[in-house]
């Protein structure tokens, strides 16, 4: 069912930090919401047009397969590119926009069975992932397992989800901001998620760590974890490349 492709409408969309947007879209047939399913920490391929050329776009799924039954609706947060295909379409007050998804894909998802801590890294909307993964997961599974989650991004007023994480008083959070002077925040270091993560008492034997958003953060931090004799099992990414065409 990967290849078929979905009619769906924008249902809502809100400003969730200076530079990026929460889409919230619905199936036009019911028929089509009833079948499409994924779980959480998967992405979608987006389909549009501007002057009559047909675009696509990869976008992570940011509310959790429970939400999406329960709402109808599935989310995703675009971050602004200038002179951005995407970007500059969503960015309009317009939410007529024919739009088709085509998906699930990713393998960015939780491991059915949890040895150790997990670990979860993102940059900018690299985040979103984690929204429906958190989501997704039992307040019992939060007691019993010890989850640490770092975003990153460069200004404060770019930050997003920080509500929703910190709703989960099991999880540790850091949040590392890269270019901002003041650091006024809870939680909150200046640097990036590369520094933060030393920070952190790892074990390479048990623990998960999920890398997602900033290709270069991924690269980085992928030889950061061999060293450590993380295998290639152990981290799990999706990088956020843009397809510039
Ligand atoms: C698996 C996957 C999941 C993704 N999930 C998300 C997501 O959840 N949210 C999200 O916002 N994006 C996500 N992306 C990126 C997204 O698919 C688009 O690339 C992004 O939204 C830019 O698209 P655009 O049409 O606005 O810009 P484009 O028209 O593709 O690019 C316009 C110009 O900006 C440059 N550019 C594009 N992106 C960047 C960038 N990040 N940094 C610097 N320059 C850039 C291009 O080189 C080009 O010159 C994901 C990508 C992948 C591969």
């Amino acid at each position: 069912m990967q290849n078929q492709r979905y009619d769906v409408k924008i249902h809502n969309k809100i400003q969730i930090s200076k530079n990026t947007i929460l889409l919230n879209f619905k199936f036009i047939n019911n028929k089509d919401f009833e079948v499409f399913n994924f779980i959480a920490g998967q992405f979608i391929q987006l389909f549009f047009v501007v002057d009559g050329k047909e675009y696509r776009r990869s976008y992570s799924i940011a509310n959790s397969p429970e939400n999406f039954k329960q709402t109808q609706a599935l989310e995703i947060a675009i971050s602004f590119v200038e002179n951005g295909k995407a970007s500059e379409l969503f960015a309009q007050d317009k939410v007529d926009i024919p739009i088709q998804i085509r998906g699930p894909f990713g393998l960015l998802t939780l491991p059915k069975v949890v040895s150790g801590n997990l670990i979860f890294i993102g940059t900018g909307t690299g985040l979103a992932p984690y929204r429906s993964m958190l989501q997704n997961l039992t307040v019992d599974f939060l007691n019993n397992y010890s989850a640490t989650i770092i975003s990153g991004f460069r200004y404060e007023n770019e930050a997003i989800f920080q509500q929703d994480f910190n709703s989960y008083d099991n999880i540790k959070k850091i949040v590392c901001l890269s270019r901002e002077t003041n650091i006024k925040s809870q939680h909150t270091v200046k640097g990036r998620v590369q520094q933060a993560i030393k920070m952190l008492d790892l074990n390479s034997k048990t623990d998960t760590v999920y890398l997602c958003g900033n290709p270069n953060m991924i690269d980085d931090l992928l030889v950061y974890f061999k060293d450590l004799n993380f295998t290639s099992k152990q981290i799990k990414r999706e990088k956020y490349i843009y397809s510039g065409h």
